[in-house]
């Protein structure tokens, strides 16, 4: 009797447990994406050029160099000075 019972609660945990890790895997997998987007600071700001017709990513009138965004307010990567975003093609002011 209790060698059949044995058996039995064997094949009913066995199929759950794939399932579970694969839950937690992508429980993990979230969490991490989640952490990446928060602490990485070096975001692309991308805009839509007014005299070039398509997005673009912003570059900072100093330096040219990428800029990253933080409270509506845009720095450049280079010099983290408060800057003004222009286009890396035409040059001129973004918005
Ligand atoms: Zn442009
Ligand atoms: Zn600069």
């Amino acid at each position: 009797m209790h060698y059949i019972v044995d058996v039995g609660g064997g094949e009913e945990t066995v199929p759950c447990l794939p399932i579970l890790i694969i839950l937690l895997a992508l429980i993990v997998a979230y969490i991490v994406l989640y952490l990446i987007q928060r602490f990485s600071g070096n975001k692309k700001v991308v805009r839509v050029c007014d005299y070039c017709g398509r997005a673009v990513s912003a570059v900072s009138e100093c330096h040219h160099a990428p800029v990253y965004e933080k409270g509506g307010k845009y720095f450049c990567s280079i010099c983290r000075k408060r800057t003004s975003i222009i286009c890396p093609n035409c040059k001129r002011p973004l918005h």
